[in-house]
Order: structure tokens, then C-alpha cells, then sequence
């Protein structure tokens, strides 16, 4: 399922067989004569263009070409009753079931061949990288957008008060390269993980620390902020010898990151920590509001910690982050999908992810500020009307007590969809649990430790880890999520409160 099947140069499509990855797409593309548009690709290259589009997986790009879905011209598959269709966009019907099977989650039937809409040969992109303050963050991302590219990603640390932009400007017949050329450039996001790194040691220790009762808790919060610092200046791309923030480099090869196993950053086996992830697509007119939510549900949530901190060392000694880690903004274009995540948007589309680093010695504890997330998201889902990204995120998200993620899509896609499973899987042998879960707005099981299991918003104690509590959280309190219960008075506490000097 790796293979090219066909080469229309005139029209500058690939065929290609479902089952290959998006690094072999890319050197497929070259060799034979044509390139991939900048920002379809997601940022790992090990990922299958099958699973891709039917996950409606996302690259970078407000309004324009921002997914595979995107360029997605013809699908050849088959379904339950073991009829083999070929789909063209061409045709009505083609548009149709190209339109269903993209974000489909392979609930109509198995995708075996692409077609997808290529460049020419050569075609190239400039990265170029900023770093900035914050303070306008949404202003400034409106006017990179209209002015620069609408490439764009970003990584954010609202805590610290900064954030780095990559921008991917395609060059155009005539533009002359402003950067060095490097004609194997890679994304490096990804940069394979030390393997049982000084990260591994220090992770486990900083989420035992939940409740700040250790001996050692500033110097854990402290090394917090500074290595959720040093993430932040992960190199964008890189080629062999060197690392460049400015070059010119190949459309093809512009965003992703090679393959990195068995060292990749998420793999527990490797590091012996991993990375959580959770994203949120809303209209990009809402970026403002959801910017300044996710600001004051930061301070609000960070608060309660800082008071503690405050109270035990003394005020402003330490400093309170986020978990190592960062904010993505990424951004896509709306589309007339049933089930994709960017369906009856007509606006550009705001991808919003958080990835923090995860200690592999303590999936009995959430890390620290955990509970961050669990009120984002349900602002995201309730407020924002938020649709999850399908594969990259818990159980809990899908299973929202009030906040279905059905009707989050338009009311009539769904039951456009469940017909055509009617024709082309009527036993639903396809049908995937995430998709039963939303058509049948299916709401949390309940059991001890749920939300710790990410299964479920807490609503009793029981549901969270040992020593937190399920509380209403400090920001948006209609939402509960599992709290550090700190201690209220200095004496409470059993380890000794440094000497001021
Ligand atoms: C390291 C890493 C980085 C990532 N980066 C991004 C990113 O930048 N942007 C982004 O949007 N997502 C990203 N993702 C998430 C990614 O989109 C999902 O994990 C997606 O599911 C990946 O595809 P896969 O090849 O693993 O497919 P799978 O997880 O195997 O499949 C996904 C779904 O598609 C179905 N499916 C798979 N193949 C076919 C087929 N041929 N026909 C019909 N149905 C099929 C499966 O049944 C399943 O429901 C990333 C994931 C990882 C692990």
C-alpha cells in the first residue's frame, strides 16, 4: 500500500496507494517530477495519507490548501458490500463521497488509492522565523496573515509571554530566494528525544511533586519554566550539519519531520516520558475572544498555585509556569465535508493545540496544572462550539455530558453521512466507536479514576487522582476539573519554609 500507481503530468496528479507516508509522498512527488503545496502536510512524515484524510488531519494554511483533504481530486476504495468505487471530484457523485470519506474515519469503507492535486516541479518555500512578545498576539497573527503567508505556525507560551512564529511563504515564478538553499530541508519539531535524558529523572520528580509539598518544589517550578523555555526554541527545520531558523527550501519537504523512531520525543519506551495532546478547531473569527480566554483561564487556574508558592516561600519567589510544553496555532480552511473538522466553516479555521511533556513514571498522577487543560477544552466545546481533532485527543472530549460534539457540526451533516453508511455499510462493520459515540451523543461513563484515565470530566472526587479534588475550576466555574487541594495554612504544611535571607 506504499506504492505510486499512476503520474498525470499534464495535470500534475499523483496516484498514490493509501497505505504510504507522507515522508514517502514527498520523495515520490520529486522523483517524479512534481512537488507538494506548503502547508498540507501535518509535521510528523511517518503518518499514512489513508489515516490522514480520513482523520481530516491538518497542515498550515488560513483560507488556502491546508490538509490532503484539500487537494484530494479523486479517491479510489471500497466499501462493505465489496463494491470498488472510483470517486472523482469531478463528477456530482464523485464530489459527494469524496466530501463523506474525507474526516470519514473510514466509516463508509477502505480507502485504497489518492489522487492528489500537485506542483510543478521545484517549487519551493522560504521559512522565515519570528519571535515576539505576546501582547498582540491576535493582532499580530491578522496582519502576518494578510501580509506575509497564510502559512503560519505558531508556538505559544502565554505564561512567558512570548511566541514563535514559522511563516512558509511558497516562492513564486520570478521571486528571487532571500535565504540560504537547502535542498533537503526537514521540520525539526520533532527532533528525536534523548533516550533516558536528565528529562526523564526530572519529570518524574517534578509530577510527584503535585501538591508542592516537597523539599524541593521551587527548584522543580523553576526548572519548569526554564525547560517549557527551552522547548520553545526547538529548531523549526534543519538539514544535516546545521540548524537554520531563515532558508529557502523544497515545498515538498518544507513541514514535516522525518521519521524519529525509536527515539521519537512521545515514545515512553524511548525517553521514558511522552507528550499529551489535545486540539480544538473553532472559526478563526472567534480568535480574539478564545485568545483572551485562554489567557485568563491560564491566570485564573495559575492563581490558586501561586498563592500557595507565595504563602510558602515567600511572595514572588517562585514563579509559576505551564508544564513544559507549548500552545500550537496552526489554521485551515473551511470546507463542505461532512464529518471534517473543518466542515460548514465559512471562515478560516483556527487549529489550537496544547503539548505538554508527560512524566512515563507517574500515570497514577496528572502533571502539574493538568486540570489547564480540562477547562479549555470544555470552554472550547460549550462556548466555541469547538470540534476536536480527531487524532489527538482523549476519550473525555468526545464524551461531554452537555457538550456533544455532534452538534458542533452542522445539523445536517451528520444524517447525510449515517445514509450513505446506509448504502455502503449497512451492518456498520466499519463503524469506529468515536463515531457511534458522537452520532449517538453518548455521555461520560462514570468510574473511579475516569478523569485521571482522561475518559471523563470529573464530577466527584472519586473520579480524579489520589490528593485531588473534583472542583469547580477558579476560571469558568460551571466546569469542574480535578484540583491540587494545597494547603491553606504555612503550619499546615510539613516541610519547613525557607529563611527569607
Ligand atoms: C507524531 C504525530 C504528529 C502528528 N501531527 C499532526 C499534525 O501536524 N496535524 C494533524 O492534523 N494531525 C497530526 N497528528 C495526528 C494524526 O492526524 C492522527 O494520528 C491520524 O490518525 C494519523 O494517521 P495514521 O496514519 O496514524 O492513521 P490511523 O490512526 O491508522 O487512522 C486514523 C483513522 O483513519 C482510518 N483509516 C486509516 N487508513 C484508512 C484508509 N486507508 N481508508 C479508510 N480509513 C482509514 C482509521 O480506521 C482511523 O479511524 C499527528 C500524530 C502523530 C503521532
Amino acid at each position: 500500500m506504499n506504492d505510486v500507481v499512476a503520474v498525470d503530468y499534464e495535470a500534475r496528479r499523483l496516484t498514490v496507494q493509501a497505505g504510504m507516508t507522507v515522508q514517502n509522498l514527498a520523495d515520490a512527488a520529486v522523483r517524479n517530477g512534481l512537488s507538494v503545496p506548503v502547508g498540507v502536510f501535518p509535521v510528523y512524515g511517518n503518518l499514512t495519507l489513508g489515516g490522514l484524510v480520513a482523520a481530516s488531519a491538518h497542515g498550515t494554511g488560513a483560507g488556502v490548501a491546508s490538509s490532503l483533504g484539500d487537494i484530494l481530486t479523486g479517491v479510489k476504495w471500497v466499501d462493505s458490500t465489496g463494491a470498488i468505487i472510483h470517486s472523482d471530484v469531478a463528477t456530482e457523485t464523485g464530489l459527494e463521497q469524496i466530501r463523506a470519506l474525507i474526516g470519514g474515519l473510514g466509516l463508509l469503507g477502505i480507502m485504497t488509492e489518492l489522487t492528489l492535486q500537485l506542483l510543478p516541479a521545484g517549487s519551493l518555500a522560504q521559512v522565515e522565523t519570528w519571535v515576539r512578545d505576546d501582547a498582540n498576539l491576535a493582532a499580530d497573527i491578522r496582519s502576518q496573515l494578510a501580509t506575509s503567508t497564510p502559512h503560519i505556525l505558531i508556538f505559544w507560551r502565554p505564561d512567558l509571554r512570548y511566541y514563535k512564529a514559522y511563516h512558509y511563504k511558497p516562492l513564486e515564478a520570478g521571486d528571487v530566494p532571500r535565504h540560504p538553499y537547502r535542498p533537503d530541508g526537514r521540520g525539526g519539531m520533532l527532533s528525536p528525544a534523548p533516550p533516558q535524558s536528565i528529562m526523564t529523572d526530572y519529570l518524574a520528580a517534578y509530577t510527584a511533586d503535585f501538591d508542592e509539598s516537597g523539599p524541593q518544589s521551587d527548584f522543580l517550578n523553576a526548572q519548569g519554566c526554564a525547560l517549557g523555555d527551552s522547548l520553545m526554541n526547538l529548531p523549526g527545520f534543519r538539514d544535516e550539519t546545521s540548524v537554520l531558523y531563515n532558508a529557502t527550501i523544497p515545498s515538498s519537504h518544507a513541514t514535516f519531520s522525518e521519521e524519529c523512531s525509536p527515539h521519537c520525543i512521545w515514545d515512553v519506551k524511548s525517553g521514558g516520558y511522552s507528550i499529551e495532546d489535545n486540539e480544538l478547531h473553532i472559526g478563526l473569527s472567534r480568535l480574539e475572544e478564545f485568545l483572551d480566554d485562554v489567557r485568563s483561564i491560564i491566570k485564573a487556574e495559575e492563581q490558586e498555585k501561586q498563592d500557595y508558592l507565595d504563602r510558602r516561600y515567600g511572595k514572588g519567589k517562585v514563579s509559576v509556569c505551564l508544564p513544559p510544553g507549548f500552545f500550537w496555532i496552526r489554521f485551515g480552511k473551511g470546507t463542505k465535508n461532512l464529518l471534517a473538522t473543518t466542515a460548514g466553516f465559512e471562515e478560516p479555521v483556527l487549529y489550537f493545540m496544547a503539548t505538554f511533556l508527560v512524566s512515563g513514571y507517574s500515570s497514577y498522577l496528572p502533571t502539574k496544572l493538568d486540570h489547564i487543560a480540562e477547562v479549555i477544552e470544555q470552554v472550547g466545546l460549550c462556548k466555541y462550539g469547538a470540534r476536536p481533532h480527531y487524532g489527538k485527543n482523549f476519550d473525555r472530549l468526545f464524551a461531554h455530558p452537555k457538550c456533544h460534539v455532534r452538534d458542533n457540526f452542522p445539523p445536517e451533516n451528520f444524517p447525510k453521512m449515517l445514509e450513505l453508511q446506509m448504502k455502503h455499510d449497512p451492518n456498520k462493520v466499519f463503524e469506529p466507536e468515536l463515531v457511534t459515540r458522537m452520532v449517538e451523543r453518548r455521555g461520560p461513563v462514570y468510574g473511579d479514576k475516569c478523569a485521571l484515565r482522561r475518559e471523563c470530566y470529573c464530577k466527584e472526587d472519586s473520579h480524579c487522582a489520589d490528593g485531588f479534588k473534583c472542583q469547580p475550576s477558579a476560571s469558568y466555574p460551571e466546569f469542574k476539573a480535578c484540583k491540587v487541594q494545597y494547603p491553606k495554612q504555612k503550619e499546615e504544611h510539613h516541610s519547613e519554609p525557607k529563611q527569607e535571607l
